[in-house]
């Protein structure tokens, strides 16, 4: 009843272009269309593989998204971002197709989300990542391993560093938590891939002396 009177005086309304849309519905018909997907598999043959592979020897990769300036897609991504990480996490995980899903169960042992600085997190006040990341963990049934890869020193937007400055920058950034864990094969889950330095340097962060296998899964592409 509260829930029906609030919603007649503040209807939801989609997050991209404040049309009225029904409830539990994070965007319009119209820009719903405009989420662009990729159509990638998960394998070594797509833009997001190459992006990280250019840094760090990786398995496989995939990313259900592109992301185009001011469409949908980065309006929900800054939204997650900046003010509420788990509303789109269920519509994310619907532009993923079952045999997708199914391709990344067979082979991935466990899910690790891309860490912020700890005072990164503290200002924002939670990782943006996480959510999704667990939502991913439920839907293929596999464990998610937070403060294991963990990012250490501080690094300052890297929104506005060309390539050679952000390789530099986020080398050495990422160390492991106490117990080292052998034999896997993780899924590194990021929002974005731009030039995938800072999903190579976990790569590797992960396979230094140890028998580990990685895998990359962006949300969106920046192609
Ligand atoms: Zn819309």
């Amino acid at each position: 009843m509260l829930k029906s009177i609030q919603n007649l005086f503040f209807p939801p309304r989609c997050y991209s272009c404040q049309k009225i849309v029904p409830e539990l519905t994070p965007v319009c018909s119209i820009c719903d269309l405009k989420v662009l997907k990729t159509h990638f598999s998960f394998d070594k043959k797509n833009a997001v593989f190459w992006s990280v592979q250019n840094h760090f020897p990786i398995e496989k990769a995939y990313s259900p998204l592109y992301f185009e300036k001011n469409s949908p897609t980065q309006k929900l991504l800054h939204h997650q971002k900046y003010k509420d990480p788990n509303l789109f996490c269920e519509y994310f995980l619907s532009k993923i197709s079952r045999e997708i899903l199914q391709e990344i169960k067979k082979e991935i042992t466990a899910i690790l989300p891309i860490p912020l600085s700890p005072s990164k997190e503290k200002n924002r006040g939670f990782n943006q990542i996480v959510p999704f990341a667990k939502t991913l963990s439920k839907a293929l049934d596999i464990p998610i391993i937070e403060n294991y890869l963990l990012r250490s020193t501080e690094s300052s937007s890297q929104v506005f560093r060309n390539k050679e400055e952000r390789k530099i920058q986020i080398q050495g950034n990422f160390h492991l938590g106490k117990e080292k864990m052998s034999d896997h094969h993780f899924l590194l889950v990021d929002d974005l891939c731009t030039t995938g330095s800072t999903l190579g340097e976990c790569a590797k962060t992960l396979c230094q002396n140890s028998n580990n296998k990685v895998s990359v899964f962006s949300l969106a592409y920046v192609g």
